[in-house]
């Protein structure tokens, strides 16, 4: 099969006309090339890198449907939301509709009325479907979330799996696979299952230049959520001012493990004025359903969930992820800071770190049955705590994981790179502690072994004569808050292990001995006391930056307007036009149609539908001013 091959000029109009943008992403161009000349695809972009673009636009360009196969409704929703919004016909096949939408769906199939149609993978064992299919004209299949179809991926989903089948399916129709997760074993998995032709391979890099890492000691984790959310968010959002129906806010996630925390932390911050909403399989489906429609409308500001939030997610404006537990795996740390910034302005990620929770998870790790399940979540955990204990870049250990070398020396945009921690040489205060524990024959907690240490003349030291001992009294000078974190710090850096059992005594591992012996130094990071440095991630899009901060007012103008509209149209706010677009509509006040057209991220569809009314809001406001 062979079609005319489609002009450089024809894809850059369609990328400017349809889209409103100029220039392509990295990869972007590589990808619609290789779909229009029908060819197989394989990319691994990161969230943000705009993968829906990439065969969106060969969609336009190709005569019959794109059908795209898709884990999650909600996810289809708010594709084909965000399609027609720049004016391509798409629709989604799925059960959440009526018989009478679904077969409205048909007919325009059949009449080859769609550039694009998304269904769930359950849809293709249905065969009445596969019949369907036969009948009308494609021009190409997409597997979105390609991951799902990898038993090591992190959402392995068994319908996928029938997928493999769409190659025999359709001999002639290019098949591009995306996804944002996977590691080179992933990856293969991907690859082998799917069984592509001399497929383009395109592994974009996973670094997401507009987000800030921070990973924080925990130990008052509502105070400090609270501290978090008002840097986030500045006063206004907080109190009497928020309630109404515009976010002031900036939105954002709090990942918590428990659906007790979720609850417990969604009250507490409710209870403080915040606009927060819990998520979690605990809940009804409505109740999950409102509340992700909420955030989603940008009716509450921070939505407090267990790690079933996220995947059918495309809220392109969450600013900020809050990590209140310790993640599962780094992968999983990676996909849910992901969700943030997907427009490319900058966004915040902070993990707040606490022995207390490593026990935790060992506890349920220790009670997995399956001998190798265990050791993977073991693996996968140890590697989160060397990412949140050591002090190397954030960015470069999140890329390592990925098998990716960061090329840069500092970041810029991590606690690290950005020297908001110090390295503290603590190895003489190491060897305290470690001898405190050897002389008391590694038969004590880290309770006695501080009171040890700190020369407390408590009824327990004094019944085993432990004021006797050398090391009795050394650290009397340090609280004993230092003491229990450098406990802490003993046990993340492997140095020492509490053991197994009824009594959690501390027990030396081979490190300590070299410790002792002064042939291994212990540097600890510490975090500066003082409060937050407003620490900024670079915007991926600096173009887009023009002069925000004299702009804030209008842009807020701007961001009302949205609200209003897509309540009018029942859509998110972030399907009418994204932050960053309002951001350069701010900055650069265009007055004619023409000028608003060159904003990116409005075309032609946006312009027409929208164009008038925003235009009329910069009108007035600039001038007013
Ligand atoms: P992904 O699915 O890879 O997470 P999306 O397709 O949702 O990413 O795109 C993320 C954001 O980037 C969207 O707001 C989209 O409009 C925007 N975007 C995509 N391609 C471009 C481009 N070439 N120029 C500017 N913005 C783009
Ligand atoms: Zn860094």
């Amino acid at each position: 099969m062979s079609t005319p091959s489609i002009s450089n000029v024809a894809i850059s109009d369609t990328l400017r006309k349809v889209f409103g943008f100029r220039e392509f992403r990295p990869n972007q161009e590589s990808v619609v090339r290789a779909i229009l000349d029908r060819r197989d695809v394989f990319a691994v972009m990161p969230t943000g890198g705009g993968k829906s673009l990439c065969y969106q636009l060969p969609a336009v360009l190709l005569p019959g449907t794109c059908m795209v196969v898709s884990p999650l409704i909600a996810l289809m929703k708010d594709q084909v939301d965000g399609a027609r919004a720049n004016g391509i016909r798409a629709a989604f096949l799925n059960s959440s509709q009526l018989p009478d939408e679904r077969d409205q769906v048909v007919r325009d199939l059949h009449a080859g009325q769609l550039n694009l149609l998304y269904v769930a993978p359950e849809r293709f064992s249905l065969d009445h479907f596969r019949q369907l299919l036969t009948r009308v004209q494609l021009s190409m299949v997409v597997i979105d979330e390609a991951h799902c179809i990898s038993e090591w991926g992190h959402d392995f989903r068994p319908d996928y799996l029938s997928l493999s089948e769409l190659v025999t399916l359709f001999p002639h129709l290019p098949i591009a696979a995306f996804t944002a997760t996977a590691t080179h074993h992933v990856q293969q998995d991907i690859l082998d299952k799917l069984a592509l032709r001399t497929p383009l391979v395109v592994r974009a890099s996973f670094d997401r230049p507009n987000l800030m890492y921070d990973v924080r000691f925990k130990d008052n984790v509502d105070a400090q959520l609270v501290a978090l959310l008002k840097t986030h968010q500045g006063d206004v959002a907080i109190g009497k001012a928020s309630i109404g129906k515009v976010g002031i806010g900036k939105a954002g996630i709090i990942y918590r493990t428990s659906r007790k925390n979720v609850n417990d932390t969604a009250a507490m911050l409710q209870a403080k004025g915040f606009r927060a909403l819990p998520y979690h399989a605990g809940l009804t489906d409505a109740e999950r359903q409102r509340n992700q429609d909420a955030f989603i409308r940008d009716e509450a500001d921070v939505m407090v969930a267990t790690i079933a939030f996220g995947m059918g997610i495309d809220k392109s404006n969450i600013r900020f992820v809050i990590h209140a537990d310790i993640p599962k795996s780094i992968e999983n740390y990676y996909q849910e800071t992901g969700r943030a910034g997907r427009d490319g302005e900058p966004a915040h990620c902070t993990l707040l770190f606490a022995q207390g929770d490593i026990h935790k998870v060992r506890f349920f790790i220790d009670s997995m049955l399956d001998e190798t399940e265990r050791a993977k979540a073991l693996g996968a955990l140890t590697r989160v705590i060397s990412f949140a204990s050591t002090s190397v870049c954030r960015r470069r250990t999140l890329l390592d994981y990925f098998g990716e070398h960061y090329p840069h020396d500092n970041c810029n945009a991590c606690d690290i790179c950005l020297g908001t921690r110090d390295v503290v040489d603590c190895t003489r205060e190491a060897q305290m502690l470690l001898s405190a524990i050897v002389r008391t024959e590694e038969r004590f907690g880290a309770t006695h072994i501080v009171d040890v240490v700190m020369g407390s003349a408590n009824k327990r030291i004094l019944d085993f004569g432990h004021n006797k001992l050398k090391t009795y009294g050394v650290g009397k000078d340090r609280g004993k808050k230092f003491w229990r974190q450098l406990v802490d710090e003993l046990l993340a850096h492997g140095v020492i292990a509490k053991a197994e059992g009824l009594y959690p005594t501390l027990l030396l591992l081979p490190k300590a001995v070299r410790i002792l012996k002064g042939e291994e130094r212990l540097d600890i990071v510490r975090v500066h006391e003082s409060p937050a440095k407003a620490v900024k991630a670079k915007s991926a899009a600096p173009e887009a930056e023009g002069n925000p901060a004299g702009n804030h007012e209008l842009f807020e103008l701007l961001r009302s307007l949205r609200k209003q509209i897509a309540d009018e149209q029942g859509i998110p706010p972030y399907v009418v036009f994204s932050d960053r677009t309002l951001r350069d509509m701010a900055a650069h006040s265009p007055r004619t149609a023409e000028a608003l057209l060159s904003i990116s991220g409005v075309g032609e569809v946006k312009l027409e539908r929208y164009g008038q009314q925003f235009l009329r809001v910069i009108d007035r406001f600039s001038d007013d001013a």
